[in-house]
């Protein structure tokens, strides 16, 4: 079956072959000389689970949770179960799970593939802290299980490694219990991206969630104007899963009307801020409210309408925060372009491989996908590897091997030795790996 995929912020469009394996039995027959890449739910900003020269192994039908050990607080999920069925099924147990994106039509396998954070990295780091056990299949390597006690080394090149060791089957994961399951969800305004920071790094050790929104567009009083918003927990009196789904299919043509431009988002983000000025967050909310901000929220990625746009997330080192903005001010005034968000996590975690994980400063921009805009973006890549800054190679379709080097230097000749020494054929590969060099 052929079908078309759109990367999120459809800056690549391809027609691939598909295949849906029912079973490990259908995954055995996989023929030696093709190239592969597995996708999850195929929601990822950048082409990372698609290319036209691969076929696709859809794993919609690993969609079982499989069990649950409340005493050893670890679950069994097959790697095709989407987050908002593993978040609905323990919840109601008194249970989450941890480092999680901010969207729930996410598989497991693209999570673990992708090594994602949440709003609570600083206290939970990436989701690598949450999976005790993988187990994967590779046409050549055959069924393996792999942990922090075996295959070790298939276990890190996995967890945050796009897909390239095989097709991941389930995992064990690990899980929270919690006894408040409601979340009061704070907000405070501050005039300038510097004191936000500080007010971030004072607040970081008492709350269970911490993002903050900036405005970025000619509208702000001051450079970086924002609110930071965050959140504690607190009871409630019986777990409150997700209701009213609602779910988008972005693989289709779109409207070619960008309603996100030069005009309107001064505007928008003048009225978001007023309304969190006037009307600061201080409610008791059901806690997937907080952890999944994109919550029926999808729409957003169709306003830049058919040229999309470019998310740009780099992981700024503590040392560096300042000199960084300075220059980034700088920068900014000089190309300007409107943006409409703009967030700053704090990170605390390690290094290793491609992930995107470490100890600093996550600065996030979504930038509209113009002339204008990459222009900026080519510049700020500069300023980027001056202050020894890491882009999130998951979020940023115009990554380059090029920029990718300078930035990740021994970790990505390490990861690149150590996949191809694993699978000297690279016979998982997608556009994302093309793009970054994995196969020159
Ligand atoms: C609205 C939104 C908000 C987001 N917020 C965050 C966030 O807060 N933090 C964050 O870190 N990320 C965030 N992301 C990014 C997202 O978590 C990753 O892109 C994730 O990989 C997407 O999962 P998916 O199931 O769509 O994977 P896909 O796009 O299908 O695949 C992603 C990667 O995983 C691999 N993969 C998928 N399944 C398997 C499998 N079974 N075996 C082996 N490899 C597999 C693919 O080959 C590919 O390399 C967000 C994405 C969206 C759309």
């Amino acid at each position: 079956m052929k079908k078309t995929y759109i990367s999120l912020d459809r800056s690549t469009k391809q027609t691939c072959n598909v295949f849906y394996p029912e079973s490990i039995t259908d995954l055995k027959k996989l023929r030696r000389g093709n190239n592969y890449i597995v996708q999850g739910s195929g929601v990822s900003y950048t082409a990372a689970s698609f290319d036209s020269n691969s076929i696709v192994i859809k794993m919609d039908n690993f969609n079982q949770i499989k069990k649950m050990d409340q005493k050893n607080s670890q679950i069994v999920v097959e790697s095709g179960v989407k987050l908002f069925e593993l978040y609905n099924y323990l919840i109601v147990k008194g249970f989450i799970i941890t480092s999680i994106p901010g969207y729930y039509d996410i598989s497991i396998g693209g999570i673990i593939a992708a090594n994602t954070h949440g709003k609570d990295h600083y206290m939970n780091g990436c989701f690598y802290n949450s999976v005790e056990s993988l187990e994967i299949f590779h046409p050549i390597h055959g069924q393996l299980i792999c942990s922090r006690d075996s295959n070790r080394h298939i276990f890190d090149l996995t967890i945050g490694g796009f897909g390239l060791t095989g097709v991941i089957l389930n995992a064990v994961l690990r899980i929270k219990s919690i006894s408040k399951n409601r979340t009061k969800k704070l907000s405070i305004y501050r005039s300038e991206m510097k004191q936000i920071i500080s007010s971030m790094y004072n607040l970081k050790d008492k709350t269970e969630s911490l993002i903050s929104w900036h405005n970025l567009s000619s509208s702000s009083k001051k450079f970086g104007e924002g609110i930071l918003m965050y959140s504690k927990l607190s009871k409630g009196e019986e777990g409150l899963p997700i209701d009213k789904i609602n779910i988008i299919n972005h693989n289709k043509r779109i409207h070619n009307i960008s309603f996100f431009n030069r005009l309107t988002i001064p505007w928008i983000n003048k009225l978001f801020l007023l309304n969190s000025i006037y009307n600061p967050f201080n409610k008791v909310t059901p806690h997937f409210q907080i952890i999944f901000p994109w919550h029926n929220k999808l729409f957003y990625f169709f306003g830049y309408g058919e040229r999309g746009f470019i998310e740009s997330q780099v992981l700024i080192p503590k040392k560096n925060i300042k000199p960084y903005f300075d220059e980034f001010q700088y920068l900014w005034k000089k190309y300007y372009t409107p943006i409409l968000i703009t967030s700053c996590k704090i990170f605390r975690g390690q290094k290793k491989y491609l992930n995107f994980d470490g100890d600093g400063l996550n600065f996030s921009i979504d930038v509209i996908k113009d002339r204008t805009g990459l222009s900026f973006l080519k510049h700020l890549d500069k300023i980027n590897i001056k202050y020894g800054c890491i882009s999130n190679i998951m979020k940023d379709s115009r990554l380059q091997y090029g920029t990718i080097i300078k930035q990740y230097k021994n970790s990505y000749l390490e990861f690149k030795k150590n996949i191809l020494e694993y699978d000297p054929n690279l016979i998982f590969r997608s556009h994302l790996t093309s793009r970054i060099g994995m196969l020159k």
